[in-house]
Formats: structure tokens, sequence, C-alpha cells
């Protein structure tokens, strides 16, 4: 059997058709195959590379904390200094109240965490969250994702959570004193790319301040200078209570975290002890590579670009079969006629060397979301191979 067949035999699949190809290296902006072939990465391994794929530095963290120390003890108990100076960074450059970080392993993990936290400061246990959202696929991050077809299977899934559509009036209406929390995309990614609405949002932060609900944003995807800025919430001037994070936070490898403030942690302390656990969470090298991988992105400017690279596909990515683009920043949703458009063209990229994808609740549209390190040529090129694709 070669490897291709390996993989169908030997390991666990979640689609009767996957992609399958092997990949051998990565480096930039692009992944090599075992047959030699490059392929311009047009999704990051879906918004986690935002400073290339193997960026030097990040490879340079990971070895010198794989030579120190790898796992030594679960999360919270012993100083792993990779841990703390990550957190401080963080914390550095998000609002004040926003000071205080618990790292797990995965995104959903973050979800899972957040809720936690809620219900135990809020002492309620109903939560409010959005048609098309997504916040992983743990039980509990299942239960607030938006969309039956991905939930309905594994039902039953949380009690108490409700759905309303993003930018609606009815989800603001809906929030009262027994809402522990509402659990709101930023910037909605799987549902092809949707903005809120600057008004709604204020309006969100309002209702959540007047009942004592919990705002959680989860900038899993959107976070990181995706969108253009460093946080997603920064195009808006509203904060969050409770910040996710996921995805490019480890610089490629696993890490996730849900932040607060460092009283409304405290409350993982007692009632008891030990309120929220992980082995793994925070592991000294995914924290070594995110920190690493976090100054990259600052020092080498590369949010400042991102937007003069969002408009250069929007002018770029104009033909008949073209819908709508839908953008905020680099992360970009092509709208297509229908999802077998779609798939047809994400076949013909492939094998013109670029490697893209659709969206989760959004399978008549293309996904762009590049390391944020794609250079103009790159997109130029990007853009050729889509159109002539369609
Ligand atoms: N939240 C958002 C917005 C995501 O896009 C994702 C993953 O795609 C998650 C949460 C879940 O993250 P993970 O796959 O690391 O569990």
């Amino acid at each position: 059997m070669n490897t291709r067949q390996l993989f169908q035999q030997y390991l666990a699949q979640t689609s009767p058709a996957p992609i399958g190809l092997e990949i051998i290296s990565a480096s930039g902006n692009y992944l090599t195959a075992a047959d030699g072939r490059q392929y311009l990465d047009l999704i990051g391994g879906i918004s986690v590379c935002n400073t290339g794929h193997c960026h030097p530095s990040v490879v340079a963290a990971i070895k010198k904390q794989a030579e120190t120390y790898l796992h030594v003890m679960v999360y919270g108990e012993l100083v792993q200094s990779p841990q703390v100076a990550y957190a401080q960074l963080l914390a550095s450059y998000l609002p004040a109240h926003l000071d205080c970080v618990y790292f797990t392993n995965s995104g959903a993990e973050a979800t899972e965490g957040a809720i936690k936290l809620a219900r135990r400061l809020t002492g309620r246990t109903e939560i409010i969250a959005c048609n098309n959202s997504y916040h992983g696929a743990t039980l509990g991050a299942l239960s607030v994702m938006g969309d039956e077809y991905w939930r309905n299977a594994f039902r039953p899934l949380l009690p108490g959570v409700w759905h309303y559509d993003y930018n609606s009036s009815e989800l603001i209406d809906a929030i009262n004193q027994n809402t522990a929390c509402v659990i709101i995309e930023t910037v909605q990614a799987e549902a092809g790319v949707i903005e809120p609405q600057q008004q709604w949002l204020q309006q969100l932060r309002n209702r959540c301040t007047e009942t004592g609900t919990l705002l959680i944003f989860d900038e899993i995807q959107c976070g990181f200078g995706r969108t253009g800025k460093l946080w997603g919430f920064e195009h808006y001037n509203i904060t969050p209570d409770v910040l996710m994070l996921g995805k490019a936070l480890g610089g490629g490898m696993p890490l996730g975290a849900f932040i607060a403030s460092h009283s409304q942690m405290q409350s993982f302390t007692a009632n008891p002890v030990l309120g929220h656990i992980t082995t793994f969470g925070g592991h000294p090298v995914s924290c070594a590579a995110g920190m690493a991988s976090m100054q990259v992105l600052l020092e080498e400017h590369m949010v400042e670009a991102v937007q003069a690279k969002e408009r250069l596909f929007r002018e770029l990515l104009v033909h008949p079969s073209i819908k709508a683009v839908r953008s905020k920043g680099l992360l970009i949703a092509v709208k297509l006629e229908s999802p077998d458009e779609v798939l047809h063209t994400l076949t013909h990229c492939l094998e013109k060397g670029l490697f893209s994808d659709w969206f989760l609740f959004a399978a008549n549209c293309i996904r762009i979301a590049p390391p944020l390190t794609i250079t103009e040529a790159e997109i130029k090129t990007a853009c050729d191979i889509i159109l002539s694709s369609l």
C-alpha cells in the first residue's frame, strides 16, 4: 500500500473524498507535495499560518524550547516561563480588563472554558449564539454552533442554548436576566465572511452590560491580524468580557485561549477548586512558538499590509461567474453560482498549483485566507488561476 492508501486505512476519515494530497514540506506561502509539486497556499491551514509556514523565528523558538523542557506538569501548577511571557505579551496588546489568560489546546476547548466561566460567574445557564456560527466540534461548542444540519446527529446537546441571526434585533431582544452569555464571532468566518453592523454590536454590548450577561467574542479565526487589525473588535471599538483565541495563536502549534479579567478567572480557584483543568493546555513548546509568531507579526508589520492586499484581491476578482466578494482583510469569500461550481473551480485550481477550500456554512463560496505574508505577485498569480479555472 502507498502512503495515501495507508492514510485511508489507518486514519479516521471525516469525509468520503478527502483531498488526500501528501505534503512533504511547507515553507512561507507554499506547500510541497510528495511528487515535488509546489502549491501556493490560499488558506494557511484554515487561518492558522498567519506568519507563513515554518517562519525561521518560530522554528528556532520551538527548537530552543524543545531542548529546554517539554511537558512538566498540568496547566496552572508550576511556573513555566513560555506561558507567562506569552500571556503577558497578549495582555499588553489587549484592553486593560482582558489581562488574564487561560491557555487550552484548541479553539473548541477555549469555547468550553469560556462557557464554563460564564456559567460559573453568573450562576445562569442560558446561552445565546448565532445562526451560521462555528465555535468548535466538542459537545459544548457544538451546542452553540449555529447550523442544525451539523448538530442534529449528536443531540441531545447542552440545554438552554438559543440561536438567532447575526445582526438581528431578535437576538438583542432575547437577552435577559437569565442569559449567562452571548457568544459571537466578531466577524463570522464559516458563514462566508459576514461583518457585524456597528450599531448592532453597540446594542449588543449595551444589553449585555444592562443584564449582567457576559459578552464573548470568538476571534479564533479572525484574530491575529487576519481582518486588517490585530483584533477584529478593534474595527468596531467594542470590547468583549471574554475573548477566545486559537488557530494563529500557536504559530502553527496547537494552542487556544480564553481571556478575561484576573478577578473573573479567580472563580476557577474555589468551589470547586480546580474549576477548569487540562494536562497539556498551554504546552511550553506551543507557547514559545505562538509568542515568536506574534512577535514576527508585530515586528514585520504584517497587519498593516493586510488591507492593501485585500484591495488587490477585490480589484482582480472580477468575472461574470463571481456573484459577490465578501471580505474583511485577508478573510475573503468569493461567491459563485453553486457549491458544484466551487468544487469544480477548486479542483482546477489545485491542478494549476493553487490550494484553497470552501466554507462550512457557505459551500457556494471559495475561501481565501492565505498567510498574511502573501505577496502582491502571489496574489496576482492566485487570482489568474482562479479566473482561468472558473
Ligand atoms: N471558533 C472558530 C471561529 C473557528 O473557526 C474554529 C475552527 O475552525 C473554532 C472555534 C474551533 O477551533 P478548533 O478547531 O481549534 O477546535
